[in-house]
């Protein structure tokens, strides 16, 4: 079993001051570093998946307060680990409204406009991925938090 190294004592940055830090870029990780830091997010996903009263289907690790390019995001009922994600094709622009559990004091939601089907890789993938439908979503609403972007 893998010790959760970042888990401890963190917490969601959900409201507060500290959201700044959300807009900032994080940084590539190795793989193994990626890897800890995914256990951490998966342990945090699984339980605001449980009790928090939007759910989860993902968690970047800058809200968790590290500022590394990993996130998990749910796949056929599943959290995976991406390390280093990235998108390399998007097809089909849409309009969707997403909420996000860094803003829960936005019971509305944010409209934005994703890809239907993104063409994926990050540095724990073989090769490049074909994701559609919800699990591109996630997929691109966790890309945006790697990046600074907050919906
Ligand atoms: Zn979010």
């Amino acid at each position: 079993m893998t010790k959760i190294k970042y888990g401890r004592k963190r917490k969601l940055i959900d409201r507060g001051w500290r959201r700044w830090f959300l807009k900032w870029k994080c940084r590539k990780v190795s793989i193994k570093k990626g890897y800890e830091i995914g256990q951490a997010l998966i342990a945090m996903a699984q339980h605001c998946a449980v009790h928090h009263r939007m759910g989860c289907l993902g968690l970047a690790a800058n809200q968790l307060g590290i500022r590394k390019r990993v996130f998990v995001a749910k796949r056929r009922n599943t959290f995976r680990i991406y390390v280093n994600p990235e998108i390399l094709e998007g097809y089909q622009k849409y309009e969707v409204v997403e909420h996000c559990l860094s803003w829960p004091d936005n019971p509305n939601g944010f409209k934005v406009t994703r890809y239907k089907t993104i063409l994926i890789n990050a540095s724990n993938l073989e090769n490049p991925m074909l994701l559609k439908g919800l699990d591109a979503q996630i997929f691109q609403h966790e890309m945006d938090h790697l990046n600074g972007v907050m919906v």
